[in-house]
């Protein structure tokens, strides 16, 4: 008797573990940050990294303009699969390193689609170049894109939601290699450090005035930008082997986190840059 009295112990012990962790952990596309009513503009979205993020956010409950400098299949299958959840959805094109499209960009997003609360600054290039052979060319086009091409955006952003006397949230997307040195990228890692530094200060500036602003960086996620990496079986395995999480993350990876640091379940975090890397830096 005392045998079975403690086996329906366990059992409800187990069962009460699985449902916590199911609260805790949930299933793709479950709700559970509130984002419902909130407009966001991800840029970079039309594939990869941006179309996680921008599929999350919908999931979560916001309506998504999707951006990217060529509007194409791509962006329009992204704002179609969003639509599908029942939020809106619509496509924005603009090189997030040229101030006049990036002013365009917000300008037909705010007036069609509404006032944008939550901006994500995640399009970005990568180039792999030794040092010596890095161009002026090279070094700043990747710069422009990947430092200023935020710095602009969140610029415009900022100045739309102030002018309407509103509140908003910026999480930008850096990289690893912010941290991690990744040979040929003397152009990209300088880059995507910055977007740490810009995080502080537009935090600093910003957030006294209800707009946060957060950063998260990317490990090695399975996308077109690492295709190269991903189809090679030397490759592969040896950078696997040194993430404690033991696989390459996916962009919904990022999603989670960044609807995370853009909900207001983080109202408290401002500032910071988190990295998303499945414990790459610290093995
Ligand atoms: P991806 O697969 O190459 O996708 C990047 C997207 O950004 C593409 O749709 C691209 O458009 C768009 N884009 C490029 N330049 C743009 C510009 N000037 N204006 C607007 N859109 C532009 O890259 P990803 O792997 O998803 O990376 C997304 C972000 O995460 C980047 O900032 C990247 O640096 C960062 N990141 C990625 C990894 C990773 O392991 N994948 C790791 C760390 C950080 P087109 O298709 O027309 O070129």
């Amino acid at each position: 008797m005392r045998h079975w009295g403690a086996r329906i112990l366990c059992f409800r012990f187990y069962r009460q573990r699985e449902t916590s962790a199911r609260e805790t952990h949930g299933t793709p596309g479950e709700q559970h940050l509130n984002l419902q009513g909130k407009i966001a503009l991800v840029t970079g979205a039309a594939r990869g990294i941006g179309r996680g993020i921008a599929e999350v956010l919908a999931e979560q409950g916001a309506d998504v303009a999707v951006n990217d400098i060529c509007v194409n299949d791509g962006a329009e299958s992204v704002a179609q699969h969003i639509r599908q959840q029942g939020r809106r959805a619509m496509t924005v094109q603009a090189d997030v390193a040229n101030r006049a499209q990036v002013e365009g960009m917000f300008e037909k997003a705010w007036n069609e689609f509404g006032p944008i609360d939550i901006l994500v600054n995640n399009a970005g290039i990568e180039t792999i170049t030794p040092f010596l052979k890095l161009t002026d060319q090279e070094w700043t086009r990747v710069t422009d894109v990947d430092l200023r091409g935020p710095w602009l955006c969140s610029q415009v952003f900022c100045r739309w939601v102030l002018a309407a006397g509103r509140k908003g949230n910026i999480v930008n997307i850096g990289s690893i290699q912010a941290a991690k040195i990744l040979p040929g990228r003397t152009h990209y890692a300088p880059a995507k450090l910055g977007i740490e530094a810009l995080t502080r200060n537009m935090s600093a500036e910003m957030t006294p005035s209800g707009i946060r602003v957060n950063c998260v960086h990317p490990g090695f996620i399975a996308t077109d930008m690492t295709a190269w990496i991903m189809n090679d079986p030397e490759i592969l395995p040896a950078i696997v082997s040194q993430i404690s999480v033991g696989r390459p993350g996916q962009p919904r990876d990022i999603g989670t986190v960044v609807a995370f640091l853009a909900s207001d379940d983080s109202g408290y975090v401002t500032g910071q840059s988190l990295h998303v890397d499945g414990g790459w830096i610290y093995k």
